[in-house]
């Protein structure tokens, strides 16, 4: 009689924002023994490198201009996959469970008895401001964050009075909206935003301005996705730094 197959196990797998340099130690001893990777579009190809060669690959991104697999059938892939007793590896931009529907993914898992683990990753709602040398939390200037998505922009009235800095994920097509939401909502015009684009990547870029100037910079600039919008007065602290850093030089 023939042995019993070992059970699958899925790893959810935060692959981090772009540079290849920050997956998590962990995240790498997950690819380098994983015999099925399924990986989408804001993953660094690089990443697939640590994979043994043997090792399926399945791109479950978008394909030129189309839409994704539709979830459900990933879902139902990842499962298929780890009930056939392989070692899948589900490879998500930043961290899985920000804003990726990692924890659908967990959950179909789960339903179907397949083990899963999570492997958490660095999230660009952190990086990419942190990239771009904003810090999302500065004594004296913001006690705290608030990461929301651009795709259901709500509670602005009371975020607005917040005194906290709002990262917004996969905001460029709604800025006007975020930007007209916060100004009604009593956020005063002169608030510090940036837009961070493709960030830690060597395309990175930063666009700064005001509640009142960020929708013509942006227009201007071209900004596309993927872009983390930060908007409060951390945004100032390169400037800030720069200054005091010039002032020493002329001190000494
Ligand atoms: N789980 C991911 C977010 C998935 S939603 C994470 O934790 O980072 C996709 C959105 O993430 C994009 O629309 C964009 O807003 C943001 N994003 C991801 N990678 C980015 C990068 N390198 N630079 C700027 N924004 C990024």
């Amino acid at each position: 009689m023939e042995p019993p197959r070992p059970a699958g196990r899925v790893f959810l797998v935060g692959a981090g924002p772009g540079d290849p340099g920050l997956l998590t130690l962990k995240g790498a001893r997950c690819l380098q023994e994983a015999e099925v990777v399924l990986y989408d579009e804001l993953v660094d190809r690089r990443l697939l490198d640590l994979v043994p060669p043997s090792c399926e690959r399945l791109y479950v991104g978008k394909r030129g201009g189309h839409k994704s697999l539709p979830q459900e059938e990933l879902n139902a892939l990842l499962v298929a996959q780890g009930q056939q007793g392989r070692r899948v590896v589900r490879l998500k931009g930043g961290d899985p469970f920000v804003f990726g529907r990692g924890s659908e993914e967990v959950q179909a898992c789960v339903a179907a008895g397949v083990t899963v683990e999570v492997v958490p990753g660095i999230s660009s709602a952190i990086a990419a401001p942190s990239a771009a040398g904003i810090p999302v939390t500065h004594r004296g200037l913001s006690t705290g964050f608030a990461v929301i998505t651009g795709h259901q922009i709500s509670e602005l009235q009371t975020l607005a009075q917040l005194q906290i800095t709002l990262v917004v994920l996969m905001g460029v097509a709604t800025l006007p909206e975020l930007v007209s939401g916060l100004l009604a909502a009593g956020k005063s015009p002169s608030t510090p935003v940036a837009i961070i684009e493709r960030a830690s990547t060597p395309q990175q870029r930063a666009t700064v301005g005001t509640l009142e100037s960020i929708l013509a910079l942006a227009t201007q600039a071209e900004v596309s996705n993927p872009a983390v919008i930060v908007i409060g007065d951390v945004v100032s602290v390169p400037t800030m730094l720069a200054a005091e850093s010039a002032f020493s030089r002329a001190a000494r």
